[in-house]
């Protein structure tokens, strides 16, 4: 299975990192789609794709907006999987006459917990702890698997819904000694999430939603974060991850 690391950053992008989304091109799943969203267009090999939306904080859906073209065209489907309320928001929103005054025609997909892709995988999720909630997901193919949990506070609570995963991307906004405004603001320090990926015996953490005011090479403490979950990684945008 080949991942796309088509943006790695959080709230707002830089010259390194657009904010979120992660995609399979080859099966046509994306998640989230932030100012990234873009590089799905050039990237994609099917005339399908799935989007599944942690949640509808700009960052995060902003992209969405950047598919109109090959959608009016009709060269492309894109189903959207959110939960109701994000879909509202978006239709209200994002999509308001004085925002953005084409229709983009997105099949909208309200969330009910899963659903099952068939040979491009099952999808489920687990709900996580962030200013109006935000979905955390898992892909299980046959014999491969992938977790995406990203803009929330660390909790063990789902420890056992990204068990064993090959893959857990999880967000690392802050880095450690920043976890009362990490608390406050619903997002995570290093130490908190290798602690959870080591808990659930993950076979290789890529940290994500990097905050943007740190472009630095090493922006959330890697050597801290290896002592202890030695298989911890920093994705690069556009870095294609096989497992
Ligand atoms: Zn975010
Ligand atoms: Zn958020």
């Amino acid at each position: 299975m080949k991942l796309a690391c088509i943006g790695t950053g959080g709230y707002f992008p830089n010259d390194r990192r657009h904010t979120a989304g992660y995609f399979f091109p080859e099966i046509g799943v994306l998640f989230d789609a932030g100012t990234s969203a873009y590089r799905v267009l050039e990237m994609r090999q099917t005339d399908e794709i799935d989007i599944f939306l942690s949640h509808a904080h700009l960052d995060h859906i902003v992209g969405l907006t950047y598919l109109l073209v090959p959608i009016h065209n009709r060269k492309l489907t894109a189903r959207l999987h959110a939960r109701a309320e994000d879909i509202l928001a978006i239709k209200l929103h994002l999509m308001a006459n004085a925002i953005f005054p084409v229709d983009i025609a997105f099949e909208y997909c309200e969330w009910s917990g899963s659903v099952d892709l068939g040979p491009r995988g099952k999808v489920t999720s687990t709900e996580l702890k962030h200013p109006g909630g935000s979905l955390g997901y898992r892909v299980d193919w046959k014999d491969k698997s992938f977790a995406y949990i990203t803009d929330t506070s660390s909790l063990d609570t789902y420890v056992d819904f990204v068990r064993g995963v090959d893959l857990l991307l999880h967000e690392s906004y802050f880095r450690d000694g920043d976890e009362e405004i990490a608390e406050m603001t619903g997002h995570s320090c290093t130490s908190q999430v290798t602690k959870i990926a080591k808990a659930a015996k993950v076979k290789r953490l890529g940290l994500i939603h990097i905050d943007p005011f740190k472009i630095e090479d090493d922006p959330v403490g890697l050597d801290v974060a290896r002592q202890v979950f030695p298989e911890t990684f920093i994705p690069e945008d556009k870095q294609i991850i096989e497992f």
